[in-house]
């Protein structure tokens, strides 16, 4: 592809996506690029027709990659990780990994991105879905975002121009996110240090965090708790080929090992359908789901 032809980073044609997610499911980007730095993505950016499909991939821990994969360049952000103290704020490449800014940050004794210890991904999927756990959301945090859009034009825009929601974000699809500013309040190492053990150990306490699986699957509608709905719909533990509904917590997928995309997207559509007949709830995906559908044969039924 002629948009390549001066770019630092790698480039790879039928690239597997699988390995890159959490799941470790589904097929392949028609390219995978993963650029050398942000000034690399940018002029790539800039030469690439607005038309073109083009996705960006972070830590891949909320994302569900159907079997047929992706047309057009998939982007991958692990490159762009850079991450500066400056006073009280933090200054982050959206590649950066959530967990490694709330470390940075423990070191200079900030308090308030304690939270981002427990979230496998990085700020720029967390910009991206307003992540957030323990009281806190990446929208407490952030202060301004560096995006660059279809036409290639790079530009910052504040938190309150994102309207950011529960688990949402509504800035224009096509926007990619750079480079961000965080916020902390001065603290004490010793405490946020207490703060983040607390959540590492309540999340391997409660949380299948050791296995393949994408977070929480659906999104807590108002004033009610998915799993909840989940366990009293009878769903707990259940089984679609090779994925599971976890028995650990149960807003959480499970792949049990050779799963296919598709065992994971149709059993979450089975724990919907289930939830909708016994309160009449429709729960909404939290995990976001890509590619192409294609059908591919499943051993067994579900029990
Ligand atoms: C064990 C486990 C626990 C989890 N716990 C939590 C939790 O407590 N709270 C919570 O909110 N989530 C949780 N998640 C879900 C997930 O970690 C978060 O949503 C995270 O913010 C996703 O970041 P990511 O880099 O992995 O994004 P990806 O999964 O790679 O992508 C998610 C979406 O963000 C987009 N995106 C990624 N980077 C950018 C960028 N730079 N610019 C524009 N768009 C971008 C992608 O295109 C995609 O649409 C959990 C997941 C797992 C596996």
């Amino acid at each position: 592809m002629q948009y390549f032809s001066e770019i630092k980073g790698e480039i790879f044609k039928n690239k597997s996506l699988a390995p890159l997610t959490w799941f470790k499911v589904g097929g392949p980007a028609e390219y995978l690029f993963t650029p050398e730095d942000k000034t690399d993505l940018i002029q790539f950016i800039k030469k690439y027709p607005s038309h073109f499909p083009k996705m960006v991939i972070g830590a891949g821990s909320n994302l569900l990659i159907r079997e047929g994969g992706l047309s057009g360049v998939v982007i991958s952000m692990k490159n762009l990780n850079t991450i500066n103290l400056n006073g009280e704020n933090i200054y982050a490449e959206t590649g950066a990994l959530d967990m490694s800014i709330a470390r940075k940050a423990s070191m200079m004794g900030l308090s308030g991105l304690e939270f981002l210890i427990g979230i496998p991904g990085t700020i720029g999927g967390g910009i991206k879905m307003n992540a957030g756990s323990y009281g806190s959301e990446i929208k407490d945090i952030l202060i301004d975002v560096e995006v660059i859009d279809n036409s290639g034009s790079v530009f910052h825009v504040s938190q309150k121009e994102l309207k950011l929601e529960y688990r949402k974000n509504n800035s224009p699809k096509d926007w990619i996110f750079l480079s961000c500013n965080l916020k902390g309040v001065k603290s004490q190492t010793s405490i946020v240090r207490t703060k983040m053990k607390e959540i590492i150990n309540d999340r391997k306490n409660n949380q299948p965090i050791n296995q393949l699986t994408g977070g929480s699957t659906f999104k807590n509608p108002k004033k009610l708790k998915s799993w909840k709905l989940i366990d009293e719909a009878g769903c707990r533990g259940l089984v679609l080929g090779n994925a599971k509904v976890s028995e650990k917590h149960c807003n959480f997928l499970i792949n049990n090992g050779n799963a296919l995309s598709s065992d994971i997207e149709d059993l979450g559509e089975i724990v919907r359908n289930r939830v909708f007949d016994e309160t009449g709830i429709g729960l909404e995906w939290e995990i976001v789901r890509v590619g192409k559908k294609v059908h591919i044969k499943r051993e067994g039924s579900y029990e």
